[in-house]
């Protein structure tokens, strides 16, 4: 797993600055255009390598059908041409014996636009942060916060996959029906509780056959790759709605992803243990659980989510970190997630999107949404300028980063995922 393209004193040719996102470590996947056709395109620092380009000269043994088109589901389902692809491009940037065969084929990522990197077929929301299950729990449910179920089922729910959008895409504020237990009636309106969620979000890489489970053991071979993923949520649609059937229209109006793809393959370093489960928590049942997977399914990510006002950004006033929180807080793998999604023989497509649920940690500095930050909406968060928020105001713009650390390796980022909130248009 451990290869050539993950030593830490790989140098590129390319000027990457200290601490950037996107080391030759990383090379995460992408689609960009700049004024001319989306393609496939690899990050390094504040270029971008055209894949289509590269393919078509010759530079890499990767058909042009895998990374000259639109979306990259077909390079995600060929895991050996996704592994071929990071081992050949790491040495083309890598070499400066490449440099004038390659340079042509790159381009400044200032200058391009990002899109998703792959058709989401379908898109399913986990809840796997058992400190934002728990803290969400009490607010409805003080005498057991843990529904039964969750210790043994990855709880999940299906999303909306036509309207995740990349990160930059403004957050329409939604409107539905919004009823406090106080009132008597619902009424019709903006939300007036509308939230973040910090999460990640899973690209499935090679898919399943319908009526064909995925052991767990072979899980991890189906994940292509790791995103950012904010699951904005209308907390008083929720609320209302959310019986018996779980989110609907709360959750469907908008999901952002960071545009970058980090892969499976980047991600072998920051591979660590899945924490042990507290004593007195059952053991997952026999097909949720691989020696391997609990050995190294988790993975050892930084998250911040940090908020900018419109006030804050009218006075150049530095984002406010609302939350340091880290993905081992998903009481599942991402591969027992994988697994359990397709336990009843249900078929993961490439490009599908798993969100893992908040990753929220254990006190208030790691909350991975406002509504636990603010208590329910009950204990404002008070802002360095002054202002304070319960849920998010219009001009308000959230951006979630993530960051993979390991002794002995180059750290790599996830680009940012940002959105604006706008009122209705
Ligand atoms: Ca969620």
């Amino acid at each position: 797993m451990i290869d050539a393209t993950h030593d830490p004193a790989l140098t590129s040719w390319v000027d990457v600055p200290d601490g950037h996102d996107f080391p030759v470590q990383n090379l995460p996947l992408g689609i960009f255009s700049g004024g001319d056709a989306p393609r496939g395109g690899m990050a390094i620092g504040e270029r971008i390598v055209d894949l289509a380009a590269l393919s078509a000269a010759g530079l890499i043994d990767v058909a042009p059908a895998l990374v000259a088109g639109p979306t990259l589901n077909a390079l995600l389902a060929d895991t050996a041409a996704r592994r071929r692809l990071r081992v050949q491009v790491s040495a083309l940037l890598a070499d400066p014996a490449h440099r004038t065969a390659v340079e042509p084929h790159l381009v400044a990522a200032g200058d391009v636009t990002l899109h998703l990197p792959a058709a989401i077929g379908d898109y399913t929301d986990f809840y796997v942060g058992i400190h934002h299950a728990t803290a969400i729990g009490r607010l409805f449910r003080p005498d057991q916060p843990l529904l039964p179920n969750y210790k043994y089922v990855p709880i999940g729910y299906h999303g909306r996959a036509s309207t995740v959008r990349p990160s930059g895409m403004p957050v329409v504020r939604p409107a539905g029906q919004r009823k406090a237990p106080a009132d008597a009636e619902p009424t019709v309106g903006p939300s007036r509780r509308l939230d973040y969620e910090l999460e990640m979000g899973v690209w499935i890489g090679a898919g399943n056959d319908l009526g064909r489970p995925i052991p767990i053991a072979a899980a991890a071979d189906h994940i292509a790759g790791l995103s950012l993923l904010n699951d904005w949520s209308a907390r008083d649609l929720q609320a209302w709605e959310y019986v018996p059937l779980g989110p609907f229209l709360a959750k469907s109006f908008l999901t952002t992803v960071s545009s970058w793809i980090v892969t499976a393959e980047a991600l072998a370093p920051f591979r660590i243990a899945q924490a042990p489960r507290p004593d007195g928590d059952p053991q997952p049942l026999p097909y949720l659980l691989d020696a391997a997977d609990q050995a190294a399914g988790a993975f050892a990510i930084r998250l911040t989510v940090d908020l900018t006002t419109a006030a804050m950004r009218a006075a150049s006033t530095a984002p406010v970190r609302l939350a340091t929180s880290a993905a081992r807080h998903m009481y599942w793998t991402a591969a027992q997630m994988v697994t359990h999604h397709a336990s009843n023989g249900c078929a993961l497509n490439p490009g599908d999107l798993l969100g893992t649920g908040t990753l929220s940690g254990p006190d208030l500095g790691s909350c991975g949404s406002l509504i636990e930050l603010s208590a329910g909406g009950t204990n404002p968060v008070a802002l360095p300028n002054g202002e304070t928020r319960t849920f998010l105001d219009d001009g308000d713009e959230v951006t979630l980063r993530g960051t993979a650390h390991a002794p002995g390796f180059v750290g790599i980022g996830f680009g940012e995922c940002r959105g604006l909130v706008v009122a209705m248009l």
